[in-house]
């Protein structure tokens, strides 16, 4: 049998979208419903843009921290500046990211619309919510992942987690862009579900939500976790603004450290329960080093800043060191 496309899109016309007013469809809706149409079949062209918007915002956002990283101007600020990715590292890195979303993700997102459709989310449907429908959800989406991430990832810093799972997405202490979905399959399951979850229960309980909406989240947190990975704090940062978000500073301290700061966007819940407690003496130890320093040499200050790195590190690697030793103990016993 020859497939006939015109009869297949005029099927799929007609049992997605009877009845609907396609003059008063702005132009994005019009693409969307032209994509649905052209598939065909909404669970393929579903899993297909899920898995499209994912690559093409993850890789898109990575490719200025990428040039950033091979223009030694940009070096002021960046948060250890004693540590800049090579593009050996960076293409290993790339490989890696590459292999578990092709051998992981694009198998299981075809599980992605019958999910969806159960929990009863908007998926090919037109027109799409209003902003101020949208606004809200977001931030509620955004606040349940940070919180489950706080917790979660604590629970990914004791002994066997650490050991067999975290540790992986660890081998980074200066992160860089593309190192934030750097991590083991369990990993990216576990702290997935913070991302994934929030959507689908407030669908659950609501019965309002449009997989437009979810898809504004997943891109907004995905350029989250690569700036938080940049390793560059600069002026015009968005934590500068926004006091309370926690940006690249908060995260490189994390992963240099390899303690405190275990929240994504927000800096409450360490700040709350405490877990900041050593982020917040560096930085006033590097402010008051700053304060010492002036009028000396930039070799000096910069001599002084190395010296501070250097030893938060080493405090961080015995950190490490002590946590897969618990690991060891729990497996003897
Ligand atoms: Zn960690
Ligand atoms: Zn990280």
């Amino acid at each position: 049998m020859v497939f006939n496309a015109t009869v297949a899109s005029a099927a799929a016309t007609d049992l997605l979208y009877a009845g609907t007013d396609f003059t008063s469809l702005n132009w994005l809706e019009k693409q969307w419903v032209a994509w649905y149409v052209w598939i065909g079949n909404p669970i393929i062209a579903t899993g297909l843009m899920s898995f499209l918007l994912h690559e093409i915002v993850y890789f898109g956002r990575c490719v200025p921290w990428i040039i950033i990283d091979a223009i030694p101007y940009f070096r002021k600020w960046k948060l250890q500046p004693n540590k800049v990715p090579t593009p050996q590292e960076q293409w290993e890195c790339t490989k890696q990211v590459l292999f578990s979303h092709f051998t992981i993700e694009l198998p299981a997102i075809w599980l992605f619309h019958p999910l969806a459709e159960g929990l009863g989310m908007e998926t090919y449907q037109v027109p799409f919510p209003s902003w101020k429908t949208m606004a809200p959800q977001i931030f509620l989406f955004f606040f349940f992942e940070d919180f489950f991430h706080f917790l979660a990832h604590q629970a990914l810093h004791t002994g066997v987690l650490y050991k067999h799972i975290h540790k992986l997405h660890h081998k980074y202490s200066a992160p860089f862009g593309l190192a934030a979905e750097y991590a083991h399959p369990a990993e990216v399951f576990i702290l997935g579900t913070g991302t994934i979850a929030g959507p689908m229960l407030y669908c659950y309980f609501t019965q309002n939500l449009h997989i437009f909406t979810v898809y504004i989240w997943i891109s907004l947190r995905l350029f989250q976790a690569v700036d938080a990975h940049s390793g560059y704090d600069f002026p015009w940062s968005l934590q500068h603004i926004l006091p309370f978000w926690s940006g690249a500073d908060h995260h490189d301290f994390h992963h240099m450290a390899f303690t405190n700061n275990f929240s994504t966007s927000f800096r409450w819940w360490d700040h709350i329960f405490g877990t900041d407690d050593k982020y917040r003496l560096y930085k006033e130890k590097v402010k008051a080093a700053k304060a010492a320093m002036k009028g000396s040499s930039i070799e000096k200050q910069k001599e002084i800043e190395r010296e501070i790195l250097e030893e938060v590190e080493k405090q961080g690697l015995l950190a490490e060191a002590e946590v897969e030793r618990s690991a060891g103990k729990a497996k003897d016993e």
